[in-house]
């Protein structure tokens, strides 16, 4: 990998308490020993990773799953430090760990945060019971109201709600209520998406027709509703499922949706050195035994610049044309002078200096960015 200004971090622990219907992440239901083994191999693999590409400058850490707070903390101390030992992290980098919660006792939430992480990412998904049960969380909503206490209580000020909508039996009411008392709240940072009912898990095998699921007029309005009552209470969406409070968007998945290169830790794990991409292995087994292989992708000029439009244009502020001349010494104009003329006909675009989706292209944005692929 080459070197670069600067690097964001993903771990991925893969680890879970049990598996949810609708999860098609790559996570396990493991014991203590399994645990061990999969940190100790983490900790050689970036050993082994910073022999390659040396002491990079790294501008945030990201520590997903799976769920990070299900193994004890003492392990995510053990890999933040040594991220620290081995890369230039920056004293004001953005460190996050997603968490659920039954398994974020305020004993740990306070070793993470003195370790050093400083957001928290807390899947909550509905705050109605009856649809957690549906989704076969492990949690109710009274549970979570406790970690989000104990949360606050550790000193985390900077945290994030994941919210779910067109789950099965979820009416426009009930997604109201979730909207509603997570609001009152008052989280930094809300995501919300909407259930994709994936092929390979349980949920696909109930709900493949489509039955027992929000019908798609719902989940529009539903769609329609976020926006509009989370934009009352203060929060702005910056990216298509992302809002925040001002100044408190995810720096690391911006830095994402705008191509900063990343290390990828753990199985499964992509890495990405601005030119290729690494997607690390799934296998748990192979992993542990120190096989930290991952197949290499070389992005040809027409691939990362259709990745840079796509991945840019699902942030409400877009994407700025000097960038792009930039990043690939062309303008882009002439490389995609008529799609971005076409979407601009159709109102769902604005095509100036700074190229963004309309609120229109943004309810769209499926569409918009299938002309750039
Ligand atoms: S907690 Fe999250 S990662 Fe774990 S099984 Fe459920 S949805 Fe998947």
């Amino acid at each position: 990998m080459k070197s670069s200004n600067g690097y964001e971090i993903y771990v991925h622990i893969p680890f879970c308490v049990r598996k949810c219907d609708y999860c098609d992440f790559v996570s396990f239901a493991c014991g203590a020993d399994v645990h061990k083994m999969y940190f100790d191999a983490l900790l050689r693999q970036i050993d082994e990773t910073a022999e390659t590409v040396g002491r990079v400058p790294v501008v945030s850490v990201f520590i997903g799953g799976g769920t990070p707070t299900v193994p004890d903390a003492q392990y995510i101390m053990a890999v933040l430090c040594k991220l620290k030992e081995k890369f230039d992290v920056s004293p004001d980098a953005e460190i996050t760990i997603e968490a659920n919660p039954n398994s974020a006792s305020v004993e740990k939430l306070k070793v993470y945060k003195d370790a050093g992480i400083n957001r928290l990412s807390i899947g909550l998904q509905s705050t109605e019971d009856n649809e957690l049960k549906m989704l076969s969380r492990l949690h109710n909503y009274e549970e979570f109201l406790e970690t989000y206490r104990d949360a606050r209580e550790a000193g985390f000020d900077n945290i994030n709600i994941d919210i779910m909508s067109a789950i099965p039996g979820q009416t426009i009411e009930s997604y109201r209520r979730t909207l509603e008392r997570v609001v009152e709240l008052n989280p930094e940072h809300i995501s919300a998406y909407s259930l994709i009912v994936e092929e390979g898990t349980p949920f696909y095998e109930r709900y493949k027709d489509g039955k027992g699921l929000p019908d798609e007029d719902t989940e529009r309005e539903m769609y329609y509703l976020t926006k509009q009552l989370l934009h009352e209470h203060g929060y702005e969406r910056y990216e298509i499922s992302n809002y925040s409070k001002p100044g408190r968007e995810c720096r690391h998945n911006l830095g994402y949706w705008t191509r900063v290169p990343y290390l990828g830790f753990g199985i499964a794990a992509a890495s990405f050195d601005g030119e290729k991409r690494f997607q690390a292995h799934s296998d748990l087994k192979r992993f542990c035994a120190g096989d930290f292989s991952a197949e290499t992708e070389t992005l040809s000029e027409t691939d990362a610049m259709a990745e840079f439009m796509f991945l840019g244009l699902r942030l409400v502020r877009g994407i700025a044309k000097a960038d792009f001349k930039k990043a690939f010494g062309r303008d882009m104009d002439e490389v995609y002078g008529e799609q971005l003329n076409k979407l601009a006909t159709e109102g769902l675009l604005i095509n100036g200096d700074q190229v963004m989706l309309t609120d229109k292209g943004m309810d769209v944005a499926n569409y918009c960015m299938s002309e750039f692929v």
